[in-house]
């Protein structure tokens, strides 16, 4: 019956429209009155569809949650990324948000679609803090909340032992890539994805103090119920070094003492990871991941923020998984707002210190642009879950291989820790680099990154250094639909000659490391990397990127033998 069905659909919307001009919590409401997550309708057999997840954001809506609700940006299949700003007062421009002098809290679900329980923890957490009348976080953070990140993963739907074969349940769930194929979690330097761009807008317009991005682990048998990571690279000097050292020890006590839940760093037991550490003589030890930015997590702390990696334990049920992430997001931005001046002062060092580097060449800080898993791990305790062996191929759980049984006997095992890396290559900023006029995709992905790029009008002569390639090492393989690049060669100083419609970067500007991380050649994760210079590089050849030493000396090179050229300080 077409008549009613669309009948039905007006009265809901009309509903809706009016309840949202309405500024009011309708009160009291009660826990029995708030809509419920698909797990919470189903006793966690199922995990959100897309439809759902804005159904529930639409329930918040009517019954006038002081929430504000956008969208990031479109998926590749066209559907809305949505978000929820969450912050009492309520603020729903960035402005707004940084007019109240707080931190703010971006948390991002479901960037592998398969890994579920993120987005179910994270409407379920909007939902309960906001309708808590109670003094809580929101008095003193801004959150923002991305629930369905790669929403089109979401929606191919298949058996878990298809899509997560090492995951205890639901029985059904999306893709790890999105619509194109991408991980978006390889994504963050290249940004080929439009969720990628979408994100990367809201970096930039919002500027979060902290990043969260919520994931499921992959296999190994341990005994915590989540594991973390900081950002792991040498480069990020502030948020991954504070977060490391203050903040995730601090988490850690918390879920066990006030969440009952034991969590430890993020890894994996190096017996379980073939060539996890170059060590080949070490058969017991546990290992992180990887310290490069096309992680999110790495890519966030290089821009001298604060990015929390969270690994809910994939054997666990989903309702326990649930449960842990929803705890972990929860203590994360409790001790954000406890810590709030101290973390709001690390984001303004971070900015300034770049800065800086324009005012004094003294202040210059090295720049990590390769690393590599440190050689001498800690000694800790590390919590192992026995298997035993069932006799026959039978299935015990979904997610634990056939023929092979959980027992519940955990052991605590002291063994190598192998959770930080340490940097191999290190580069001094130059002032700026100067890229090729024809280099216009790099223009654009630099700005996309939120970095300013400026334009010379004429030529110019400044002092500076050429990199002349010496050798071009193209990964055999293609990852992620590319042939990794790896160049080597040398630096030469000299009076550099560069033609009209240059593109200047200063790295005197916040996020300068990230400009250095990006355009050094030998960056082991930069534009190089994902073949951004291709057609511009060869054996013997110039690298299409120029350092310069000092902008202004350069401006003054340039007076003398061009009238009409633009200021590279300004804009
Ligand atoms: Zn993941």
């Amino acid at each position: 019956m077409p008549t009613v069905v669309r009948w039905s659909f007006l009265a809901v919307a009309t509903v809706v429209d009016l309840v949202a001009c309405t500024p009011a919590v309708r009160q009291p409401l009660t826990p029995a009155d708030y809509p419920r997550t698909r797990p919470e309708l189903t006793r966690y057999r199922e995990t959100s569809r897309y439809a759902d997840v804005r159904k529930f954001l639409d329930s918040l809506r009517a019954l006038g949650a002081p929430l504000s609700f956008g969208s990031i940006g479109k998926t590749s299949e066209g559907r809305d990324i949505p978000y929820v700003i969450a912050s009492r007062p309520l603020v729903s421009t960035a402005s707004e948000a940084r007019r109240l002098g707080r931190p703010i809290v971006y948390v991002q679900g479901n960037i592998h679609a398969g890994e579920v329980e993120g987005k179910d923890a994270l409407l379920a957490l909007i939902r309960d803090l906001t309708f808590s009348s109670k003094p809580n976080v929101l008095d003193s953070v801004v959150l923002i909340a991305v629930p369905i990140y790669n929403a089109d993963g979401n929606e191919r739907l298949a058996p878990q032992s298809v899509n997560r074969t090492e995951q205890n349940g639901p029985e059904m769930v999306g893709v790890r890539p999105n619509a194109q194929n991408f991980d978006l979690n390889r994504d963050y330097v290249k940004a080929e994805a439009p969720e990628t761009r979408a994100s990367l807008g809201m970096f930039n317009t919002w500027d979060p103090d902290v990043f969260v991005d919520l994931h499921t682990t992959d296999g190994s048998f341990h005994g915590y119920a989540l594991t973390y990571s900081p950002s792991l690279s040498p480069a990020a000097v502030f948020g991954g070094v504070y977060a490391r050292d203050s903040l995730l020890p601090v988490l850690r006590e918390r879920m066990r003492t006030r969440d009952g839940f034991e969590v430890f760093d993020y890894g994996n037991f190096v017996s379980d990871e073939h060539g996890a550490i170059a060590d080949t003589s070490v058969h017991e030890g546990w290992a992180t991941y990887d310290s490069r930015p096309r992680f999110g997590t790495n890519y966030y702390g290089i821009r001298g923020r604060i990015g929390i990696l969270s690994e809910a334990y994939s054997h666990d049920s989903l309702a326990r998984r649930i449960a842990s992430t929803y705890a972990f997001v929860s203590e994360v931005l409790s001790l954000v707002a406890e810590k709030g001046d101290a973390i709001r002062s690390l984001t303004a060092r971070a900015d300034s210190q770049p800065l800086a580097w324009g005012r004094s060449p003294d202040s210059v800080q090295m720049v990590a642009i390769r690393s590599e898993l440190v050689t001498t791990p800690r000694m800790m305790d590390v919590i192992k879950e026995d298997l035993e062996k069932t006799g026959d191929s039978s299935l015990t759980q979904p997610g634990v291989p056939r023929g092979g049984r959980r027992t519940g006997r955990f052991r605590t095992i002291r063994m190598p820790v192998y959770d930080r890396f340490t940097s191999t290559l290190d580069r001094t900023p130059p002032a700026a680099y100067v890229v090729a006029p024809e280099d216009t995709a790099v223009a654009t992905l630099l700005r996309l990154h939120g970095i300013r790029v400026d334009r010379s009008d004429s030529a110019w002569t400044a002092r500076g250094e050429s990199f002349t390639i010496d050798s071009i090492i193209t990964a055999p393989r293609t990852f992620q639909g590319h042939h990794e690049v790896r160049l080597k060669g040398r630096w030469e100083r000299g009076l550099q000659t560069l033609p009209p419609k240059s593109f200047i970067v200063s790295t005197a500007q916040p996020r300068g490391e990230l400009v250095v991380y990006l355009l050094e050649p030998e960056s082991d994760d930069g534009f190089t990397t994902w073949n951004l210079f291709d057609s511009g590089i060869k054996k013997g050849g110039r690298f299409p990127v120029t350092r310069i030493f000092d902008l202004r000396r350069g401006r003054a090179a340039n007076r003398r033998s061009s009238a009409a050229t633009t200021d590279p300080l300004q804009n």
